[in-house]
């Protein structure tokens, strides 16, 4: 027997208000009570019967998703602008990669569920990998498609059913993308959007019907959820924040560096989790680097994001804008030099001026805390022995990036950045092949490639064969 949910609030707090002008576009209801219990009631009951479904059954609808999604990447890409502000060709950009992602477990889904056969001393034996059942996800706004196809593309294909609370400023994009899989062929239950308020959601981890819960946000958002997660003893994965080490050796080629390093930074307004923040830079190369960064930065033009003209778009909220301008001032306060930046623009929407922190002390906050839009903290270092002491000396450990002529050196610095994922002359993040995740407070578990599909299924031994029983 489930016990309905119960909820006092029913604040509108879903809403998408463009951020190139603050204009309010459109807002949505929490769910009632009884609209989240059919939710989760339909929910369980598509997955009794898709837990059923062959492979090829489920491929042929996550395939289907993958290709209406490529076609109609303008529309997508719009909504995802409106909402949060993305520039438009990034949106573009994300909405290939989503449907890419899509396809990519249609493809793979099955060969990577297959059973292993183990060799035990006596008879045979393998593991299987069967469906957990109806998952909940919770998603952040700043890739409002790639982290849904992230989670729907594996789990759907491992024959479990979701069901989603999408961050609460870009419902349109929440909406779309459940119709997407609907439009597919997906019946209903399979990707549920869910539009609640966070007491709801604890309601939702609670749910006995519920049974694994994903969590992509900031660390208090996983700290809580995780938290009520393992009260309940279900499985979690979080993908939490990071403060991504750009390590800059002596011999680095500056004309290569310089504009990974503005597109690490930048990218996305620079509100990636694994975006290059702290630039840890030989003294060598140190003036030389900031010097062309600097002038790099100061050429962005803001502007309206759906203008392929504009390099410096807006930050997804204003209360995003508003914490990120008052932890410059503080790390200011800190001690901190102010060498570019450090203002809001003077125009509507919530823009940010590309801004570069020097001389951080270990004791300012802006040597520990996560700068979640166009911020740079840069810092020299004499050594490479002393890089990597400062790359490890954060309390994420997500990604991280080393520079260099010699790639072999590159090689061995990266094995010793303590982080779940590390790049050599490159920040290429994106393929659906590679697994995406980190350690320490940046979280556990990963998502994408092989690894991602098997965070949410039981991995069943059988061993067959008849043993005489031990006298
Ligand atoms: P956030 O506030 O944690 O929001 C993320 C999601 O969690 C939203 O859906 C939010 O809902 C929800 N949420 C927050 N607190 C919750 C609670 N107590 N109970 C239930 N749901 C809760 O994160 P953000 O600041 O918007 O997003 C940026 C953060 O995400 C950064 O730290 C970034 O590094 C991290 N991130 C990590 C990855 C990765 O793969 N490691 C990828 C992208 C982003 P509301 O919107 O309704 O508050």
């Amino acid at each position: 027997m489930t016990r309905p949910l119960q909820t006092n609030d029913n604040a509108m707090t879903y809403q998408s208000i463009n951020p190139n002008t603050g204009r309010l576009l459109k807002s949505y209801e929490h769910l009632s009570s009884e609209q989240l219990e059919q939710s989760l009631a339909t929910a369980e009951a598509t997955y009794q019967k898709w837990k059923h479904t062959t492979y090829a059954e489920r491929a042929a609808i996550v395939h289907k998703a993958a290709a209406l999604m490529a076609a109609h990447v303008d529309d997508f890409a719009r909504l995802a602008t409106q909402d949060m502000g993305k520039r438009i060709d990034e949106a573009r950009g994300e909405v290939t990669f989503s449907a890419d992602i899509l396809a990519y477990y249609a493809k793979h889904g099955e060969a990577f569920l297959e059973p292993t056969k183990l060799h035990p001393k006596h008879g045979k034996a393998h593991l299987e990998s069967s469906p957990l059942g109806v998952l909940f996800c919770v998603e952040p706004w700043n890739f409002p498609y790639y982290q849904l196809a992230r989670v729907a593309g594996p789990q759907l294909m491992a024959g479990n059913v979701l069901v989603v609370k999408h961050a609460g400023c870009v419902p349109q994009c929440a909406i779309a993308f459940e119709r997407l899989l609907l439009d597919a062929g997906a019946p209903v239950g399979a990707y549920t959007n869910l539009l609640i308020s966070y007491e709801q959601s604890d309601r939702v981890i609670d749910d006995p019907r519920v049974k694994g819960v994903a969590l992509t946000g900031s660390l208090a958002a996983g700290r809580s959820v995780a938290a009520r997660a393992g009260q309940n003893l279900k499985k979690s994965t979080m993908e939490l924040g990071g403060s991504d080490a750009f390590i800059v050796l002596d011999d680095a080629d500056l004309d290569k560096t310089i504009p990974w390093a503005v597109w690490g930074r930048m990218y996305n307004g620079g509100q990636t989790c694994c975006a290059a923040k702290r630039f840890i830079v030989m003294e060598a190369v140190a003036d030389k680097f900031l010097a062309k960064f600097k002038a790099a930065l100061e050429a962005l033009i803001p502007g309206d994001p759906m203008d392929g003209k504009t390099t410096l778009g807006p930050l997804s909220t204003e209360s995003a804008l508003l914490q990120l301008l008052a932890q410059v001032d503080a790390a200011v306060a800190g001690g901190a030099k102010l060498l570019l930046g450090g203002k809001r623009i003077d125009r509507p929407g919530w823009f940010m001026q590309a801004t570069i922190l020097t001389h951080i002390a270990p004791n300012n906050p802006a040597y520990r805390d996560e700068f979640f839009g166009p911020v740079v903290s840069f810092y020299r270092v004499k050594s490479e022995d002393e890089a990597i002491a400062l790359a490890n000396d954060s309390d994420f450990g997500l990604g991280g990036s080393v520079w260099t002529k010699d790639e072999d050196r590159g090689q061995r610095l990266a094995s010793r950045v303590d982080s779940g994922m590390v790049f050599v002359n490159n920040l290429d993040w994106a393929d659906a092949e590679l697994p995406f995740g980190g350690i320490k407070n940046s979280g556990y578990g990963r998502e994408l490639g092989n690894m991602g599909i098997h965070e949410f299924v039981n991995k069943k031994l059988v061993r067959t064969g008849h043993v005489a029983a031990p006298v």
